[in-house]
């Protein structure tokens, strides 16, 4: 019997290690490098906690040497989804009866044990399968997820807690249920530790998942769904299922237990499951809880005030790092005339560093995009710049897929506001900019938030504390995570809670309370002790 009031303590994000030569966890690292390489691992569908390979195959290739095959996977089929979902359900009785403290303490164990004995391989998987160098897998695989796993049980305990008031008469209370059905989560390749959350967010207010994992990230979301189990996830808790994303996609949309949509990833994807759910709509037992992050087209403005030496930092770091492969990732930035050459030239410099290459070299900042449709989509809008005689590509605008899928960080200069690549989101490592006079400042902020249908991040650069007023106020849906002085990728878990609305999502706040918010069905509970025995109130005596 567990009688206590729990309550879990705000936890300390996880540290991020440094990786540098000879140190300890290099070494580590390099050992599950190269374990990982030689491994060919096996990847199979795991329902109600069981192995279940199906014989139909794909391969996970490296991005940066798309001939070696990193692992095979088994692809789910009809009958496999539909054993998922039913896992799911089955599940679902004895996981939301659980003491939440029983399930946030798989949460806080499975974060302790990639913490502690994990690191070094999920961090491993996420460099070879994902393409990131170390810091970014790193930041990613490990203290993302870990923080992720921890502060749920944080925000559960702190969601639990708060109940409504209640009198000598009267007993109210507040029961957080989970939702009817099962939630389908739909994952990424880009974060590793979304995919987890995707999951663990809804499972640990006592929802059960079917998950579809991308399948380029694979390796590295088959290793987190094995720590999920050593943690003590009981079975059927979450149906890992790989496979065609529009077969398992229409599968399950069309249940009749879907109870939510834990979605992140690219509008279209998005737009077709939500479709979908209204095209099902009658079918549904609940109107099912439809959560989804999206696309971006991240900016950042400098204002004649700002340090340029900070702007440039700023784009080659916020453009570039993973390859422009985060949601966040500055692709346009809108520069005053009067900074323009420094910060031009300061840029430039910095870029001439930069070593694009494998994540197994350690020397190279950038390195591959994910796949060959990521490398033709970039391609695409370079070759698109080259033929414009609006713009100017002032670095980069090449691309290498003989053996990897590398594009050279670009950056475009556009007298065009409107220049394509100033508008849609490419999702690779290209930057663009438009120069504006400096009295145009406020029509510039305008420009910027009318330009693009997404809002996902963005920054001001400046040192005048009435053009960062102006900004945030004219800026004011442009953006669900705003930087001042800042790059606008980076977000930590607890610290900036992450979401975007327009075109970016349902800016439901991953990494927050919010979020956890989303995945419950709430109950209120009132108990009268001396209820009445006759109808008249005292207004009806005469
Ligand atoms: P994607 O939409 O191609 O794939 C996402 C997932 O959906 C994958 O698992 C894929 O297999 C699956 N899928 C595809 N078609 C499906 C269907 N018909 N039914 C069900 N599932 C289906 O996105 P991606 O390329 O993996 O990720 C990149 C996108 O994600 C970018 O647009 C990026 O901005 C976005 N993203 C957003 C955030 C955020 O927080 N806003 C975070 C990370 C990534």
């Amino acid at each position: 019997m567990n009688n206590t009031v729990f309550k879990f303590e705000i936890p300390q994000n996880e540290s991020i290690a440094a990786y540098g030569p000879r140190s300890n966890s290099r070494l580590k690292l390099e050992k599950e490098i190269a374990f990982l390489l030689s491994a060919k691992t096996e990847i199979p569908l795991i329902i109600g906690g069981k192995e279940v390979r199906t014989g139909n195959l794909g391969s996970v290739v490296m991005p940066h040497n798309h001939k070696h095959i990193l692992a095979t996977y088994h692809k789910a089929g009809k009958q496999e989804i539909s054993e998922a979902i039913a896992a799911a359900m089955d599940a679902k009785n004895k996981w939301m009866s659980l003491s939440w403290v029983e399930r946030a303490s798989i949460s806080v164990k499975a974060a302790e044990l990639i913490s502690v004995k994990y690191r070094h391989l999920l961090n491993a998987a996420t460099m070879l399968g994902q393409g990131k160098n170390v810091h970014q897998a790193e930041i990613d695989a490990a203290c993302e997820t870990i923080d992720f796993l921890r502060y749920n049980a944080y925000f559960a305990s702190q969601i639990y807690s708060d109940q409504p008031r209640s009198g000598f008469d009267q007993l109210n209370r507040l029961e957080y249920r989970p939702l009817e059905g099962f939630v389908f989560s739909v994952s990424p390749f880009n974060f590793t530790a979304i995919a987890s959350n995707l999951n663990m967010a809804p499972v640990i207010m006592g929802n059960t998942t079917v998950w579809k994992p991308a399948t380029t990230s694979l390796l590295s979301n088959y290793i987190l769904m094995k720590i999920f189990q050593e943690a003590g996830l009981p079975d059927g808790v979450i149906n890992f299922i790989p496979g065609e994303g529009s077969l398992i996609g229409s599968e399950v949309i069309k249940h009749k237990d879907l109870g939510g949509i834990h979605f992140t990833g690219s509008n279209k994807t998005f737009n077709f499951l939500w479709k979908s759910v209204g095209e099902n709509i009658e079918k549904y037992k609940s109107y099912p809880r439809i959560v989804g992050e999206t696309g971006g087209k991240d900016f950042i403005i400098a204002h004649p005030t700002a340090i340029p030496a900070q702007v440039a930092t700023a784009i080659v770091r916020g453009s570039f790092e993973y390859q422009g492969q985060k949601c966040s990732a500055a692709s346009r930035a809108y520069i005053p005339i009067s900074l323009w050459n420094e910060i031009k030239v300061n840029i430039l410099r910095q870029m001439s560093d930069i070593k694009v290459g494998p994540p197994t070299d350690f020397s190279c900042f950038v390195n591959a995009v994910i796949d060959k449709k990521s490398f033709d989509n970039c391609m695409k809008y370079i070759n698109l710049a080259k033929n414009d005689p609006q713009v100017e590509i002032i670095v980069g605008g090449e691309g290498d897929d003989s053996k990897g899928y590398f594009i050279q960080p670009t950056i475009i200069v556009t007298k065009n506001p409107h220049f394509t690549t100033m508008e849609e989101e490419i999702f690779g490592p290209i930057m663009t900019i438009y120069i504006y006079e400096d009295s145009d400042f406020i029509e510039v902020l305008t420009l910027c938030d009318s330009t693009s249908p997404y809002a996902l991040t963005g920054a001001i650069f400046s040192t005048d504390r009435y053009a960062v007023v102006d900004a945030m106020e004219h800026l004011k849906y442009a953006a669900g995570n705003f930087y001042i002085n800042d790059k606008p990728t980076g977000a930590m878990v607890g610290l900036q809670p992450f979401g975007g609305s327009r075109k970016s999502g349902t800016n439901d706040k991953a990494g927050g309370p919010l979020n956890l918010l989303r995945w419950v069905n709430p109950r209120t509970i009132k108990e009268t002790f001396v209820p009445a025995t006759d109808f008249k109130y005292p207004f009806l005596k005469s």
